[in-house]
């Protein structure tokens, strides 16, 4: 069955190019096996230069909630403080207490960044051990200061920080040694331009240490069982190889565009949506010097119909656009140039929105 191909402009899942399908097609190979701890070894280097640690970068097979929860279930020993300010961030509040772990949300507006300054004041109760933080706030299109609430952090020597960079890892430079993090992670399907199915991250030797001390860390997402594994160039579980294999292709590309390359890329990409927005009189949902490189999350000022614009450019077009997450759906829609986009690809976005507005 072959199934006419709506090309993707949602922030996540992206787009996936034709040549990464075609790298996912190599035959499988064992995961106990030489072939498989060639590839796993094969992409380490350039993992940890993405992640810029000298740590092993890991390879979990399941989405990036998978290792959110590992994260908290590792690490959490007395209460971890979760920065809120989206759907993403609002939602690990209650990952963690589902978890069974002592948890409070530092809760910020939806738009807004997360202020470096709120969080040491409550860090400095000396009541958390752990704060769960996300760089790219994917739904409200706000790109909070990593660098600053890092700092804040480094200040309390017992507390870890666990920094989701999902839809940001590969668009600007995180860096997880220099900045002292406690655990990074991302996931295949956004910037990484792959399938869904695949996490990576990194734990620093801080967070090691805590996990060693949690009794009920579970099995799959053990961080110490990870390690263990990585000591072979294995993943504790089956993996998913195809992938992985996709990953490869990825990280291939990636290095010969050249990683600053890269990250100029999203700029030059983002700013040409962002022009695009103002231009129709548009605003953007999240604020000057906040706003996210990997997507635009455009305010619906104009009170335009938001389904009616997807209908349109799904029809007319063949593109899939975001309406909004959560409760700013309608009120907002996003706009993504994750991944493999190109000044091609976004111009033919930009048109057929131009078409499509024209039209409702
Ligand atoms: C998409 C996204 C997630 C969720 O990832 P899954 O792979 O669906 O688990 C988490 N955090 C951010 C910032 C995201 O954009």
């Amino acid at each position: 069955m072959t199934q006419e191909h709506i090309r993707l402009h949602i922030p996540g899942p992206v787009e996936v190019s034709p040549d990464t399908y075609a790298a996912m097609a190599a035959p499988m190979i064992g995961h106990r096996g030489k072939d498989f701890q060639a590839l796993y070894a094969g992409i380490q280097p350039r993992l940890q230069e993405l992640f810029q640690t000298r740590q092993p970068v890991f390879l979990s097979t399941s989405s990036a909630w998978g290792v959110m929860e590992g994260a908290i279930r590792n690490l959490v020993i007395k209460k971890v403080l979760c920065c809120c300010s989206g759907a993403f961030s609002d939602k690990w509040v209650d990952v963690a207490a589902r978890c069974g772990k002592q948890a409070e949300a530092l809760q910020f507006e939806w738009g807004e960044p997360v202020d470096p300054a709120a969080l040491e004041a409550r860090l400095a109760t000396g009541e958390f051990d752990t704060v769960t933080f996300i760089h790219n706030e994917t739904s409200t299109g706000v790109m909070n200061p990593l660098e600053e609430i890092a700092a804040a952090v480094r200040k309390f020597d017992d507390v870890l920080l666990v920094v989701d960079t999902v839809s940001s890892f590969s668009v600007v430079p995180t860096a997880f040694d220099e900045l002292g993090l406690g655990v990074m992670l991302t996931g295949s399907q956004k910037a990484l331009a792959l399938p869904p199915g695949l996490a990576l991250f990194a734990v620093s030797e801080a967070a090691y240490a805590r996990a060693e001390r949690v009794n009920d860390r579970g099995y799959y997402f053990d961080f110490i069982e990870f390690r263990k594994n990585q000591e072979k160039d294995m993943t504790p579980s089956t993996p998913c190889i195809a992938t992985i294999h996709g990953l490869r292709h990825q990280l291939n590309r990636i290095f010969t565009e050249g990683v600053a390359n890269r990250h100029a890329r999203h700029e030059h990409l983002n700013a040409k949506v962002a022009r695009w927005v103002e231009s129709k009189g548009f605003e953007f949902f999240a604020p000057e010097g906040y706003r996210s490189k990997a997507l635009t999350c455009v305010k619906n000022n104009l009170g335009i119909d938001v389904a009616a614009l997807q209908k349109r450019l799904r029809d007319d077009h063949r593109l899939a656009l975001d309406g909004g997450y959560g409760k700013i759906k309608g009120t907002t829609f996003r706009l993504s140039n994750m991944g493999d986009e190109t000044d091609e690809t976004i111009d033919n976005l930009l048109a057929a929105l131009d078409d499509a507005l024209g039209k409702l």
